[in-house]
């Protein structure tokens, strides 16, 4: 990202990015497991965002909320405990694609996950977004989903902590108990 605005007057140049970015609470997160899922991305046939819904093994798929147009499923490779995401049954890859009643829902479930997570991790901020198209960054590019990550002060310091694989599924399951039990609370 580059350095723009008061961060560019106050450093002076790019060459300082990494420290404006810092400063505009863009750390980035260290995720090593991640690369299980960078490696087979392109390899993966099928759209797990219109199977596993199919499935009906919710638990098991670390399915948080079904919805009526939408569901709520933790991200199997976390940037951080609690990363969700938000996508619609229907395999659409545009936002604009969407009916008013799937885009309305969405957003509501948004506001709804916020609720519980806050509940559940009081985290101290979030970073919530679409990536659309490859170009972007989107791992699954033609099925819409939004990402929540849950950010705390000095997460990056935090998470070398679950850096061991061996944790992660615990987590995963562990994370998912607390957050299912704030959204059945919040319902
Ligand atoms: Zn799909």
């Amino acid at each position: 990202m580059p350095c723009v605005g008061a961060a560019v007057a106050r450093h002076g140049t790019a060459s300082n990015k990494y420290e404006c970015e810092e400063r505009r609470g863009m750390r980035r997160l260290w995720a090593p497991w991640r690369i299980t899922y960078i490696l087979t991305a392109d390899k993966t046939e099928g759209c797990f965002l219109c199977e596993k819904p199919q499935e009906r093994k919710d638990e098991e798929n670390l399915i948080l909320l079904r919805g009526e147009h939408n569901f709520v499923i933790l991200n199997s490779f976390p940037y951080n405990p609690g990363h969700l995401m938000i996508a619609p049954y229907r395999h659409v890859g545009e936002v604009e694609a969407l009916s008013v009643e799937e885009a309305t829902e969405h957003f509501l479930l948004l506001r709804k996950v916020l609720r519980a997570m806050k509940q559940a991790f009081n985290p101290d901020g979030f970073n919530i977004g679409l990536n659309l198209g490859r170009a972007a960054g989107a791992g699954v590019e033609d099925h819409i989903h939004t990402h929540v990550v849950p950010r705390w002060s000095g997460d990056t310091n935090f998470m070398p902590v679950l850096a061991d694989v061996k944790v992660i599924p615990e987590a995963l399951a562990d994370t998912y108990k607390k957050l299912k039990k704030a959204l059945d609370e919040i319902i």
